[in-house]
Protein backbone atom coordinates (compact mmCIF):
# COMPACT_ATOMS: atom_id res chain seq x y z
CA UNK A 1 0.00 0.00 0.00
CA UNK A 2 1.69 3.61 -0.65
CA UNK A 3 1.00 6.32 1.85
CA UNK A 4 -1.58 9.01 0.57
CA UNK A 5 -2.31 9.97 3.77
CA UNK A 6 -1.92 14.15 3.48
CA UNK A 7 -0.89 14.21 0.32
CA UNK A 8 -2.06 16.85 -2.18
CA UNK A 9 -4.03 15.08 -5.42
CA UNK A 10 -5.80 16.45 -8.00
CA UNK A 11 -8.35 14.03 -9.95
CA UNK A 12 -8.76 14.87 -13.67
CA UNK A 13 -12.43 13.97 -14.86
CA UNK A 14 -15.60 14.20 -12.90
CA UNK A 15 -17.04 11.14 -14.06
CA UNK A 16 -17.44 7.66 -12.67
CA UNK A 17 -13.93 6.46 -11.98
CA UNK A 18 -12.45 10.33 -11.47
CA UNK A 19 -15.68 10.17 -8.64
CA UNK A 20 -14.80 6.95 -6.91
CA UNK A 21 -11.03 7.79 -6.90
CA UNK A 22 -11.66 10.78 -5.27
CA UNK A 23 -13.67 9.38 -2.51
CA UNK A 24 -11.33 6.16 -1.99
CA UNK A 25 -8.45 8.52 -1.63
CA UNK A 26 -10.34 11.08 0.63
CA UNK A 27 -11.02 8.16 3.03
CA UNK A 28 -7.10 7.24 3.02
CA UNK A 29 -6.76 10.71 4.16
CA UNK A 30 -5.41 12.87 0.97
CA UNK A 31 -6.15 16.07 0.48
CA UNK A 32 -8.22 15.97 -2.87
CA UNK A 33 -9.39 18.44 -5.67
CA UNK A 34 -11.02 17.63 -8.36
CA UNK A 35 -10.84 19.40 -11.86
CA UNK A 36 -13.33 18.61 -14.77
CA UNK A 37 -13.42 20.37 -18.12
CA UNK A 38 -17.25 20.50 -18.39
CA UNK A 39 -19.73 22.72 -16.69
CA UNK A 40 -21.13 22.01 -14.00
CA UNK A 41 -24.75 22.42 -14.85
CA UNK A 42 -23.69 19.15 -16.80
CA UNK A 43 -22.00 17.00 -13.82
CA UNK A 44 -24.92 18.35 -11.05
CA UNK A 45 -25.10 14.97 -9.73
CA UNK A 46 -21.40 14.37 -9.53
CA UNK A 47 -21.02 18.10 -7.75
CA UNK A 48 -23.72 17.42 -5.31
CA UNK A 49 -21.56 14.15 -4.87
CA UNK A 50 -18.63 15.96 -4.01
CA UNK A 51 -19.99 18.19 -2.02
CA UNK A 52 -21.70 15.84 -0.11
CA UNK A 53 -17.82 14.43 0.37
CA UNK A 54 -16.68 17.45 1.21
CA UNK A 55 -13.79 16.93 -1.57
CA UNK A 56 -13.28 20.36 -3.12
CA UNK A 57 -13.99 20.68 -7.09
CA UNK A 58 -14.05 23.22 -10.19
CA UNK A 59 -16.27 22.61 -13.20
CA UNK A 60 -15.90 24.36 -16.30
CA UNK A 61 -12.05 24.41 -16.85
CA UNK A 62 -8.73 23.12 -15.25
CA UNK A 63 -7.02 26.34 -13.60
CA UNK A 64 -3.36 26.33 -12.28
CA UNK A 65 -4.32 24.96 -9.21
CA UNK A 66 -4.54 21.67 -10.45
CA UNK A 67 -0.25 21.88 -10.68
CA UNK A 68 -0.30 22.55 -7.07
CA UNK A 69 -0.31 19.20 -6.50
CA UNK A 70 1.87 15.73 -5.08
CA UNK A 71 0.27 13.40 -8.02
CA UNK A 72 -2.56 13.44 -9.95
CA UNK A 73 -4.90 10.97 -11.09
CA UNK A 74 -6.65 10.80 -14.83
CA UNK A 75 -10.16 9.50 -16.02
CA UNK A 76 -9.55 6.94 -18.42
CA UNK A 77 -11.48 9.52 -21.04
CA UNK A 78 -8.78 12.08 -21.51
CA UNK A 79 -6.10 11.27 -23.75
CA UNK A 80 -2.17 11.39 -22.75
CA UNK A 81 -1.94 14.23 -25.79
CA UNK A 82 -3.84 16.59 -23.80
CA UNK A 83 -2.07 19.65 -22.64
CA UNK A 84 -3.03 19.48 -19.02
CA UNK A 85 -1.07 16.11 -19.14
CA UNK A 86 1.78 17.12 -21.08
CA UNK A 87 2.35 20.02 -18.25
CA UNK A 88 2.15 17.85 -15.39
CA UNK A 89 4.93 15.77 -17.02
CA UNK A 90 6.73 18.49 -17.63
CA UNK A 91 6.79 19.73 -13.82
CA UNK A 92 7.32 16.58 -12.94
CA UNK A 93 4.14 15.67 -11.24
CA UNK A 94 3.50 11.94 -11.22
CA UNK A 95 0.04 10.61 -13.14
CA UNK A 96 -1.44 7.35 -12.61
CA UNK A 97 -4.36 6.18 -13.25
CA UNK A 98 -7.59 5.64 -11.07
CA UNK A 99 -6.61 1.46 -11.79
CA UNK A 100 -3.32 1.96 -10.51
CA UNK A 101 -4.19 4.09 -7.44
CA UNK A 102 -7.10 1.76 -5.88
CA UNK A 103 -4.81 -0.67 -6.82
CA UNK A 104 -2.87 0.70 -4.03
CA UNK A 105 -5.48 -0.40 -1.42
CA UNK A 106 -6.42 -4.34 -2.69
CA UNK A 107 -5.56 -6.89 -0.93
CA UNK A 108 -7.32 -9.10 -2.96
CA UNK A 109 -5.12 -11.56 -5.61
CA UNK A 110 -6.19 -9.82 -8.92
CA UNK A 111 -7.08 -10.97 -12.15
CA UNK A 112 -6.98 -8.65 -14.56
CA UNK A 113 -8.45 -9.47 -18.41
CA UNK A 114 -7.48 -7.37 -21.02
CA UNK A 115 -7.66 -7.76 -24.95
CA UNK A 116 -9.61 -6.02 -27.63
CA UNK A 117 -12.91 -8.02 -27.18
CA UNK A 118 -14.29 -10.20 -24.42
CA UNK A 119 -13.28 -8.33 -21.79
CA UNK A 120 -16.41 -7.66 -19.82
CA UNK A 121 -17.63 -11.18 -21.28
CA UNK A 122 -14.95 -12.57 -19.34
CA UNK A 123 -14.74 -10.60 -16.16
CA UNK A 124 -18.28 -10.99 -15.20
CA UNK A 125 -18.44 -14.89 -15.58
CA UNK A 126 -14.82 -15.26 -13.65
CA UNK A 127 -16.83 -12.64 -11.65
CA UNK A 128 -19.83 -15.12 -10.92
CA UNK A 129 -17.03 -18.20 -10.62
CA UNK A 130 -15.29 -16.50 -8.17
CA UNK A 131 -17.85 -15.09 -5.71
CA UNK A 132 -19.53 -18.54 -5.68
CA UNK A 133 -16.49 -18.78 -3.17
CA UNK A 134 -16.10 -15.22 -2.13
CA UNK A 135 -19.35 -13.60 -2.23
CA UNK A 136 -18.19 -9.85 -2.03
CA UNK A 137 -15.32 -10.53 -4.39
CA UNK A 138 -14.20 -7.70 -6.44
CA UNK A 139 -15.83 -7.76 -9.93
CA UNK A 140 -14.62 -4.46 -11.10
CA UNK A 141 -12.91 -2.62 -13.68
CA UNK A 142 -14.12 -0.99 -17.09
CA UNK A 143 -17.30 -2.96 -16.53
CA UNK A 144 -18.30 0.04 -15.06
CA UNK A 145 -17.81 -0.58 -11.36
CA UNK A 146 -14.18 1.22 -10.68
CA UNK A 147 -11.83 -0.56 -8.75
CA UNK A 148 -11.70 2.25 -6.23
CA UNK A 149 -15.58 1.60 -5.21
CA UNK A 150 -14.70 -2.03 -4.16
CA UNK A 151 -11.05 -2.32 -2.68
CA UNK A 152 -12.22 -1.65 0.93
CA UNK A 153 -14.33 -4.99 0.21
CA UNK A 154 -11.26 -6.87 -0.98
CA UNK A 155 -9.72 -9.52 1.48
CA UNK A 156 -6.20 -11.02 1.84
CA UNK A 157 -6.14 -14.69 0.29
CA UNK A 158 -9.38 -14.21 -1.97
CA UNK A 159 -9.77 -13.12 -5.02
CA UNK A 160 -11.03 -10.70 -7.51
CA UNK A 161 -11.29 -10.07 -11.50
CA UNK A 162 -10.66 -6.66 -12.66
CA UNK A 163 -11.36 -5.42 -16.70
CA UNK A 164 -8.46 -2.99 -17.78
CA UNK A 165 -8.70 -0.95 -21.15
CA UNK A 166 -5.97 0.40 -22.82
CA UNK A 167 -6.58 3.67 -21.66
CA UNK A 168 -5.92 2.56 -17.66
CA UNK A 169 -2.76 0.84 -18.92
CA UNK A 170 -0.88 4.45 -20.35
CA UNK A 171 -0.86 5.01 -16.90
CA UNK A 172 0.44 2.40 -14.39
CA UNK A 173 3.26 1.95 -12.23
CA UNK A 174 3.12 -0.94 -9.29
CA UNK A 175 -0.47 -1.90 -10.91
CA UNK A 176 0.17 -6.15 -10.45
CA UNK A 177 -2.21 -8.61 -10.84
CA UNK A 178 -1.54 -11.91 -9.51
CA UNK A 179 -2.49 -13.87 -13.06
CA UNK A 180 -3.01 -12.08 -16.45
CA UNK A 181 -5.47 -12.81 -18.97
CA UNK A 182 -4.74 -11.76 -22.52
CA UNK A 183 -8.17 -12.55 -24.62
CA UNK A 184 -7.36 -11.25 -28.05
CA UNK A 185 -5.78 -8.54 -30.06
CA UNK A 186 -7.63 -6.49 -33.15
CA UNK A 187 -7.74 -3.13 -34.64
CA UNK A 188 -9.77 -1.05 -31.72
CA UNK A 189 -9.61 3.00 -30.87
CA UNK A 190 -7.47 4.09 -33.99
CA UNK A 191 -9.21 7.18 -33.31
CA UNK A 192 -7.20 7.61 -30.35
CA UNK A 193 -4.02 5.60 -30.86
CA UNK A 194 -1.34 7.01 -32.90
CA UNK A 195 -1.21 3.43 -34.78
CA UNK A 196 -2.18 -0.11 -34.10
CA UNK A 197 1.30 -0.98 -32.88
CA UNK A 198 1.30 1.85 -30.22
CA UNK A 199 -2.70 0.39 -29.33
CA UNK A 200 -0.84 -2.88 -28.54
CA UNK A 201 1.73 -1.63 -26.73
CA UNK A 202 -0.66 0.04 -24.20
CA UNK A 203 -2.75 -3.45 -23.75
CA UNK A 204 0.85 -5.32 -22.95
CA UNK A 205 1.91 -2.92 -20.82
CA UNK A 206 -0.35 -5.22 -17.89
CA UNK A 207 2.51 -7.18 -18.51
CA UNK A 208 4.70 -5.10 -16.77
CA UNK A 209 4.99 -6.10 -13.37
CA UNK A 210 4.35 -9.99 -14.03
CA UNK A 211 6.98 -12.14 -12.00
CA UNK A 212 7.73 -16.06 -11.91
CA UNK A 213 5.31 -16.32 -9.28
CA UNK A 214 2.37 -15.22 -10.87
CA UNK A 215 0.72 -16.17 -14.15
CA UNK A 216 -0.29 -15.15 -17.60
CA UNK A 217 -3.63 -16.68 -19.14
CA UNK A 218 -3.12 -15.86 -23.18
CA UNK A 219 -4.92 -16.77 -26.35
CA UNK A 220 -2.62 -19.65 -28.26
CA UNK A 221 -4.71 -18.88 -31.28
CA UNK A 222 -3.43 -14.76 -31.45
CA UNK A 223 -0.07 -14.69 -33.17
CA UNK A 224 0.67 -10.81 -31.25
CA UNK A 225 -0.42 -12.59 -27.93
CA UNK A 226 1.41 -15.82 -28.33
CA UNK A 227 4.67 -14.02 -28.82
CA UNK A 228 3.87 -11.77 -25.55
CA UNK A 229 3.05 -14.90 -23.63
CA UNK A 230 6.16 -16.59 -24.80
CA UNK A 231 8.60 -13.66 -23.58
CA UNK A 232 6.48 -13.18 -20.36
CA UNK A 233 8.74 -14.16 -17.18
CA UNK A 234 5.71 -15.90 -15.48
CA UNK A 235 3.77 -19.35 -15.40
CA UNK A 236 2.35 -20.03 -18.76
CA UNK A 237 -1.28 -20.96 -20.12
CA UNK A 238 -2.72 -20.92 -23.19
CA UNK A 239 -6.08 -21.40 -24.66
CA UNK A 240 -7.22 -21.97 -28.07
CA UNK A 241 -9.72 -23.15 -30.33
CA UNK A 242 -7.49 -25.39 -32.70
CA UNK A 243 -4.49 -26.26 -30.76
CA UNK A 244 -4.61 -29.64 -29.05
CA UNK A 245 -1.56 -28.70 -26.34
CA UNK A 246 -3.14 -25.79 -25.22
CA UNK A 247 -4.10 -25.82 -21.50
CA UNK A 248 -8.01 -25.25 -22.39
CA UNK A 249 -9.17 -26.39 -25.66
CA UNK A 250 -11.95 -27.47 -27.50
CA UNK A 251 -11.87 -31.13 -29.25
CA UNK A 252 -15.17 -33.44 -30.51
CA UNK A 253 -17.70 -30.67 -28.84
CA UNK A 254 -16.30 -30.34 -25.85
CA UNK A 255 -13.83 -28.17 -23.48
CA UNK A 256 -11.28 -29.56 -22.07
CA UNK A 257 -9.49 -27.98 -19.53
CA UNK A 258 -5.99 -29.41 -18.07
CA UNK A 259 -6.17 -32.46 -20.46
CA UNK A 260 -9.63 -33.20 -18.82
CA UNK A 261 -12.91 -32.93 -20.58
CA UNK A 262 -15.20 -30.19 -18.26
CA UNK A 263 -18.10 -30.04 -20.42
CA UNK A 264 -19.90 -30.53 -23.87
CA UNK A 265 -20.24 -26.75 -25.99
CA UNK A 266 -23.99 -27.95 -25.79
CA UNK A 267 -23.99 -27.53 -22.09
CA UNK A 268 -22.77 -23.89 -22.41
CA UNK A 269 -24.95 -21.14 -22.38
CA UNK A 270 -22.72 -18.97 -24.61
CA UNK A 271 -22.62 -19.78 -27.64
CA UNK A 272 -20.09 -19.14 -30.99
CA UNK A 273 -16.60 -19.49 -31.16
CA UNK A 274 -14.95 -16.31 -29.54
CA UNK A 275 -17.21 -16.98 -26.32
CA UNK A 276 -16.27 -20.85 -25.86
CA UNK A 277 -12.74 -18.80 -26.06
CA UNK A 278 -13.99 -16.76 -23.48
CA UNK A 279 -15.33 -18.99 -21.59
CA UNK A 280 -11.55 -21.04 -21.55
CA UNK A 281 -9.49 -18.23 -20.37
CA UNK A 282 -11.98 -17.60 -17.53
CA UNK A 283 -11.87 -21.28 -16.15
CA UNK A 284 -8.35 -21.38 -16.67
CA UNK A 285 -7.98 -19.08 -14.17
CA UNK A 286 -10.87 -20.04 -11.84
CA UNK A 287 -8.80 -23.19 -11.62
CA UNK A 288 -6.07 -21.31 -10.54
CA UNK A 289 -8.14 -19.85 -7.80
CA UNK A 290 -9.31 -23.15 -6.31
CA UNK A 291 -12.75 -22.94 -7.97
CA UNK A 292 -14.14 -26.39 -7.95
CA UNK A 293 -14.66 -28.23 -11.56
CA UNK A 294 -18.78 -29.00 -10.85
CA UNK A 295 -18.82 -25.14 -9.98
CA UNK A 296 -17.58 -24.47 -13.34
CA UNK A 297 -20.07 -26.51 -15.04
CA UNK A 298 -22.69 -24.99 -13.25
CA UNK A 299 -22.00 -21.32 -13.72
CA UNK A 300 -20.99 -22.16 -17.76
CA UNK A 301 -24.56 -23.93 -18.06
CA UNK A 302 -25.97 -20.81 -16.43
CA UNK A 303 -24.56 -17.87 -17.57
CA UNK A 304 -25.92 -16.43 -20.82
CA UNK A 305 -23.72 -13.48 -21.42
CA UNK A 306 -23.99 -9.67 -20.40
CA UNK A 307 -27.09 -7.38 -21.86
CA UNK A 308 -25.80 -5.86 -25.40
CA UNK A 309 -23.78 -8.73 -26.23
CA UNK A 310 -25.82 -10.91 -28.80
CA UNK A 311 -28.37 -10.79 -26.78
CA UNK A 312 -32.00 -11.98 -28.00
CA UNK A 313 -34.09 -9.31 -28.05
CA UNK A 314 -36.86 -10.61 -29.55
CA UNK A 315 -38.76 -12.83 -31.74
CA UNK A 316 -41.64 -10.93 -34.02
CA UNK A 317 -43.13 -14.16 -36.78
CA UNK A 318 -40.49 -16.79 -36.20
CA UNK A 319 -37.72 -13.78 -36.86
CA UNK A 320 -35.60 -13.46 -34.03
CA UNK A 321 -33.66 -9.79 -33.13
CA UNK A 322 -30.01 -10.02 -31.94
CA UNK A 323 -29.49 -6.92 -29.97
CA UNK A 324 -25.01 -6.97 -30.17
CA UNK A 325 -25.00 -3.02 -29.66
CA UNK A 326 -21.88 -3.50 -27.90
CA UNK A 327 -20.32 -4.57 -30.81
CA UNK A 328 -17.90 -1.39 -31.66
CA UNK A 329 -15.43 -2.94 -33.96
CA UNK A 330 -14.95 -4.46 -37.22
CA UNK A 331 -13.73 -7.83 -35.22
CA UNK A 332 -17.06 -7.71 -32.72
CA UNK A 333 -19.32 -7.58 -36.00
CA UNK A 334 -16.88 -10.80 -37.21
CA UNK A 335 -17.49 -13.11 -34.89
CA UNK A 336 -21.45 -11.76 -34.38
CA UNK A 337 -21.67 -13.07 -38.34
CA UNK A 338 -19.72 -16.04 -37.32
CA UNK A 339 -22.20 -16.83 -34.89
CA UNK A 340 -25.32 -17.55 -37.06
CA UNK A 341 -25.75 -20.54 -39.18
CA UNK A 342 -29.62 -18.72 -40.27
CA UNK A 343 -29.49 -16.03 -43.17
CA UNK A 344 -28.78 -12.80 -41.39
CA UNK A 345 -30.23 -9.30 -41.93
CA UNK A 346 -27.77 -7.01 -40.60
CA UNK A 347 -28.13 -3.28 -39.16
CA UNK A 348 -24.40 -2.07 -38.71
CA UNK A 349 -23.43 1.71 -38.79
CA UNK A 350 -22.34 4.62 -36.47
CA UNK A 351 -19.37 6.57 -35.48
CA UNK A 352 -16.24 5.39 -37.63
CA UNK A 353 -13.74 4.46 -35.36
CA UNK A 354 -11.16 3.64 -37.57
CA UNK A 355 -11.98 0.02 -38.93
CA UNK A 356 -11.39 -1.62 -42.11
CA UNK A 357 -14.99 -2.65 -43.05
CA UNK A 358 -13.17 -4.19 -46.56
CA UNK A 359 -12.01 -6.94 -44.35
CA UNK A 360 -15.53 -8.07 -43.52
CA UNK A 361 -16.75 -7.96 -47.33
CA UNK A 362 -16.05 -11.62 -48.06
CA UNK A 363 -18.19 -13.06 -44.99
CA UNK A 364 -21.02 -10.24 -45.94
CA UNK A 365 -21.37 -12.04 -49.22
CA UNK A 366 -21.48 -15.43 -47.57
CA UNK A 367 -23.75 -14.99 -45.07
CA UNK A 368 -25.85 -11.54 -45.12
CA UNK A 369 -28.75 -11.42 -47.42
CA UNK A 370 -29.33 -7.78 -46.52
CA UNK A 371 -28.04 -4.50 -44.89
CA UNK A 372 -29.27 -1.88 -43.23
CA UNK A 373 -26.65 1.27 -42.86
CA UNK A 374 -27.36 4.32 -40.15
CA UNK A 375 -25.16 6.93 -38.90
CA UNK A 376 -21.99 8.76 -39.95
CA UNK A 377 -20.24 5.73 -41.14
CA UNK A 378 -22.42 4.93 -44.02
CA UNK A 379 -20.74 5.84 -46.85
CA UNK A 380 -17.30 4.65 -45.40
CA UNK A 381 -19.37 1.10 -44.95
CA UNK A 382 -21.31 1.37 -48.08
CA UNK A 383 -18.03 1.51 -50.05
CA UNK A 384 -16.75 -1.38 -48.44
CA UNK A 385 -19.64 -3.85 -48.70
CA UNK A 386 -21.15 -2.54 -52.42
CA UNK A 387 -19.22 -4.74 -54.49
CA UNK A 388 -20.28 -7.61 -52.85
CA UNK A 389 -23.74 -7.46 -52.79
CA UNK A 390 -26.17 -5.69 -55.29
CA UNK A 391 -27.75 -2.55 -54.68
CA UNK A 392 -31.10 -3.53 -53.42
CA UNK A 393 -30.14 -4.83 -50.23
CA UNK A 394 -28.11 -2.22 -49.26
CA UNK A 395 -30.06 0.75 -47.57
CA UNK A 396 -28.99 3.62 -45.49
CA UNK A 397 -32.36 4.46 -43.80
CA UNK A 398 -32.38 7.64 -41.64
CA UNK A 399 -33.08 6.56 -38.25
CA UNK A 400 -32.62 2.96 -36.11
CA UNK A 401 -36.29 2.77 -36.26
CA UNK A 402 -37.04 2.75 -40.16
CA UNK A 403 -33.82 0.08 -40.08
CA UNK A 404 -35.50 -2.35 -37.63
CA UNK A 405 -38.83 -1.81 -39.72
CA UNK A 406 -36.54 -2.26 -43.37
CA UNK A 407 -34.76 -5.39 -41.92
CA UNK A 408 -38.04 -7.25 -40.42
CA UNK A 409 -39.79 -6.65 -44.23
CA UNK A 410 -36.78 -8.28 -45.87
CA UNK A 411 -36.53 -11.44 -43.62
CA UNK A 412 -38.41 -14.61 -43.72
CA UNK A 413 -39.38 -17.10 -40.88
CA UNK A 414 -36.14 -18.48 -39.44
CA UNK A 415 -33.81 -15.66 -40.18
CA UNK A 416 -32.37 -13.25 -37.69
CA UNK A 417 -31.71 -9.59 -37.67
CA UNK A 418 -28.48 -9.16 -36.63
CA UNK A 419 -28.18 -5.51 -35.03
CA UNK A 420 -24.01 -5.52 -34.35
CA UNK A 421 -23.16 -1.98 -35.46
CA UNK A 422 -19.20 -2.32 -35.78
CA UNK A 423 -19.41 1.74 -35.23
CA UNK A 424 -19.05 3.75 -31.74
CA UNK A 425 -22.92 5.03 -30.74
CA UNK A 426 -22.08 8.99 -30.37
CA UNK A 427 -23.50 10.10 -33.01
CA UNK A 428 -26.90 9.39 -32.78
CA UNK A 429 -27.12 8.30 -29.05
CA UNK A 430 -25.42 8.96 -25.72
CA UNK A 431 -23.94 5.55 -25.20
CA UNK A 432 -23.91 1.85 -26.61
CA UNK A 433 -26.62 1.36 -23.89
CA UNK A 434 -28.92 3.60 -24.57
CA UNK A 435 -28.61 2.33 -28.42
CA UNK A 436 -28.97 -1.07 -27.23
CA UNK A 437 -32.24 -0.66 -25.23
CA UNK A 438 -33.54 1.60 -28.00
CA UNK A 439 -33.25 -1.01 -30.52
CA UNK A 440 -34.73 -3.84 -27.78
CA UNK A 441 -37.73 -0.84 -27.75
CA UNK A 442 -38.12 -1.10 -30.98
CA UNK A 443 -38.31 -4.83 -31.57
CA UNK A 444 -40.64 -4.78 -28.41
CA UNK A 445 -42.97 -2.36 -30.65
CA UNK A 446 -42.65 -4.37 -33.55
CA UNK A 447 -44.22 -7.11 -31.42
CA UNK A 448 -46.94 -5.25 -30.75
CA UNK A 449 -47.48 -3.70 -33.55
CA UNK A 450 -47.90 -7.00 -35.27
CA UNK A 451 -50.12 -8.76 -32.33
CA UNK A 452 -52.42 -6.43 -33.01
CA UNK A 453 -52.80 -7.35 -36.77
CA UNK A 454 -53.25 -10.37 -36.26
CA UNK A 455 -55.85 -9.95 -33.81
P1 LIG B 1 -15.27 -5.74 -24.38
O1 LIG B 1 -15.53 -5.53 -22.92
O2 LIG B 1 -13.86 -6.16 -24.64
O3 LIG B 1 -15.75 -4.64 -25.26
P2 LIG B 1 -17.61 -7.47 -24.50
O4 LIG B 1 -17.65 -8.74 -23.75
O5 LIG B 1 -18.32 -6.29 -23.96
O6 LIG B 1 -16.09 -7.08 -24.77
O7 LIG B 1 -18.11 -7.73 -25.99
C1 LIG B 1 -18.02 -6.67 -26.95
C2 LIG B 1 -18.37 -7.18 -28.32
O8 LIG B 1 -17.40 -8.13 -28.73
C3 LIG B 1 -19.71 -7.89 -28.40
O9 LIG B 1 -20.25 -7.57 -29.65
C4 LIG B 1 -19.34 -9.36 -28.28
O10 LIG B 1 -20.27 -10.20 -28.95
C5 LIG B 1 -17.98 -9.40 -28.98
N1 LIG B 1 -17.07 -10.40 -28.36
C6 LIG B 1 -17.17 -11.00 -27.16
N2 LIG B 1 -16.13 -11.84 -26.96
C7 LIG B 1 -15.34 -11.77 -28.06
C8 LIG B 1 -14.12 -12.41 -28.46
N3 LIG B 1 -13.49 -13.27 -27.66
N4 LIG B 1 -13.62 -12.08 -29.67
C9 LIG B 1 -14.23 -11.21 -30.48
N5 LIG B 1 -15.39 -10.58 -30.17
C10 LIG B 1 -15.95 -10.85 -28.97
Amino acid sequence: MREVNGKHIVVLGAARSGIAAAKLLKRKGAIVFVSEKTSQADKRIEAQILKDEKIEFEFGGHSEKIYQSDLAVLSPGIPSSTEEILQFQRIGIPLFSELEIASWFCTANLIAVTGSNGKTTTTTLLGALLQTRWPDAVVAGNIGIPLSQQVDQSLPDTWGVVEVSSFQLEFIDSFHPKIVILLNLSPNHLDRYEDYKAYTHAKLGILKNISAMDYVIGNRDDPLIYEAVKRAGARKYYFSSTDGAAQAGLSQDNLILNGIKLISLEKIALKGIHNYMNCMAAVLAAEIAGISRDTMKEILSGFSGVEHRLEKAGCVNEITFINDSKSTTVESLRVALMSFKQPIHLIAGGRDKGGDFSELAGLIKEKVSSIQIIGEARNKIIKSWQTVLDNSSISMPATLDEAVHAAYGQANAGDIVLFSPACASFDMFRNYEERGKTFKALVNALKEENEKKNK
